[in-house]
């Protein structure tokens, strides 16, 4: 009987672990931790609910739609306020809305008339056909100006990634940007012609994606996959060992070894340069997992703080707001998370949650909680008037939090190509391979369990639907 062991049950191991159940593929899932969910991380205490991790699902792909329907979870779903589709940005040590128009962009103080100039020469850029690969920095600079990477894409960098928009990769950081340039030659020329292919595709830019999370927080998604499982979900139990055997592999943990037909790696790069591999066939290269250990993972602090409303000076009406490093403050961004959904705060309350770390300060990330919340108090009182003390605080620190898909992370890509292929049985899914967000992490579950099912020669449910 054909089987799977899947290593590792944050959301991509889980939606993997969801579809091939479905599919009447018997998985078993190992967890090296006491819990489900990996990075997701919801929290509720004193009529606050913390949300440390992701904190919106982006529905950029119909999958991920299914999979929220097939889970049964659509009557837990909550959209976020449309009321809440402002964006900040810090320049001048205050939150600027972004314009959300071309009369809008003109008439913003975010933006001096020279950065304005820039956007209307873009579409005159002549597109680099070179091949070499560039940083994002690079990309603005040369298709905008130095003012337009400073004042907002290093924010909208810290942002997505924490990262360091100098050593981000365009086509594997940014592969959307890369193919607006590649397909219409233009950034400006291809938001507005790609809107058709985009259609066609199903797909839906990021910008324009329904967002939302659940009554509980996004932890409701792992929960309920979770559960579904039943005992095929082996919490603390990291997988040390892989080891070839003839009709698949064997899986080792601390508890002993089991065999299965085939195993899918949902883990992280930092722990898959760990594993131990012993495969049976010549072509294996010699301690191949090894490169897996340079790929950068910054820390981030997550700091939850609860405030009354009269001591907040500033709306907080709006998705959030993203401080770019040329602005001088400690952290990358904040979210109203309470103007986004109804239930994160107690009446006459607010939730703000702010990020400090990533690849911008990696030090600052690991200071010790009251120096985090210190912090991020300092930098709230400048830009939302925040007097006070927060009535609610809690930080979580994730040592290691999100890859950085730098410029050369084509080889770890090739890396994964090549193990595949030397390994039949063996596969790799999750945020190191196919995109760092959480939408990613699900599409790259439902699309290695559709692989998978199509190997072991059943139809998925997933895949039945896609086709009607
Ligand atoms: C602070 C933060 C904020 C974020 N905010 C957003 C956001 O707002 N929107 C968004 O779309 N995305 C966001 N993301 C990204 C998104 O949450 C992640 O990309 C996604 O959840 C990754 O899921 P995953 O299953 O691939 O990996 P993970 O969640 O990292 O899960 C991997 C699991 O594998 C386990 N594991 C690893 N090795 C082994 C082993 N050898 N044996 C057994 N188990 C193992 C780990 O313990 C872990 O539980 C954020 C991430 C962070 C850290």
């Amino acid at each position: 009987m054909n089987s799977v062991a899947i290593i590792g049950a944050g959301v991509t191991g889980l939606t993997a672990a969801f579809y091939l159940k479905r599919a009447g593929v018997p998985v078993t899932v190992f967890e090296a931790g006491p819990r489900a969910g990996g990075v997701i991380q919801s929290l509720r205490r004193d009529g606050f609910l913390a949300e440390f991790g992701p904190n919106t699902l982006l529905e950029t792909s119909p999958k991920i739609a299914w999979l929220i329907r097939d889970a049964g979870l659509e009557s837990r779903k909550l959209a976020t306020d449309p009321a809440a589709e402002a964006r900040y940005v810090a320049r001048y040590r205050q939150p600027i809305e972004m314009p959300g128009s071309p009369a809008g962009f003109f008439a913003t103080r975010l933006f001096t008339v020279r950065a304005k100039l820039a956007v209307l020469r873009e579409p005159f850029v002549k597109p680099r056909r070179d091949g070499v690969e560039e940083s994002i920095a690079e990309f603005v600079v040369r298709r905008f100006n130095q003012e337009f990477l400073d004042h907002a894409v290093d924010a909208l960098v810290a942002g997505i990634y924490a990262g360091d928009p100098h050593k981000l990769s365009l086509p594997h950081a940014f592969p959307k940007l890369k193919a607006l340039e590649d397909n219409y030659g233009s950034m400006i020329k291809g938001q507005i012609f790609g809107a058709r292919d985009r259609k066609k595709s199903g797909e839906v830019a990021k910008d324009r994606a329904p967002k939302f999370s659940f009554d509980e927080g996004l932890q409701v998604l792992p929960d309920t996959l979770a559960a579904q499982l039943g005992g095929s979900l082996k919490l603390n139990s990291p997988v040390a060992k892989l080891t070839q055997s003839d009709n698949g592999w064997r899986v080792v943990t601390e508890n002993g070894e089991l065999e299965f037909t085939a195993v899918i790696y949902c883990g992280t790069a930092y722990r898959l340069a760990k594993l131990e591999i012993e495969a049976g066939r010549a072509a294996w290269p010699r301690r191949p997992l090894d490169i897996f250990s340079e790929i950068s993972y910054p820390p981030v602090a997550s700091v939850v703080l609860g405030f009354r409303r009269e001591d907040v000076a500033h709306p907080c009406q709006g998705f959030g707001m993203l401080i770019p490093k040329i602005e001088g403050f400690k952290i990358l961004g904040t979210i109203f998370s309470s103007a986004l959904f109804p239930n994160r705060a107690p009446a006459g309350h607010l939730t703000l949650t702010s990020y400090i770390g990533g690849a911008r300060y990696p030090e600052l990330a690991l200071l010790p909680p009251e120096q985090l919340v210190e912090a991020t108090l300092a930098d709230l009182r400048v830009l939302l008037g925040v007097r006070g003390k927060p009535v609610f605080t809690q930080t979580v620190i994730y040592p290691r939090a999100i890859p950085q898909y730098n410029v050369g992370y084509g080889k770890y890509r090739q890396r994964l190509n090549d193990l595949e292929a030397a390994a039949p049985g063996l596969f790799f899914a999750g945020h190191y391979r196919d995109g760092v967000s959480l939408g990613d992490s699900i599409v790259s579950g439902v699309n290695i369990a559709e692989r998978v099912a199509k190997i072991f020669q059943r139809l998925m449910p997933a895949a039945d639907t896609a086709t009607k």
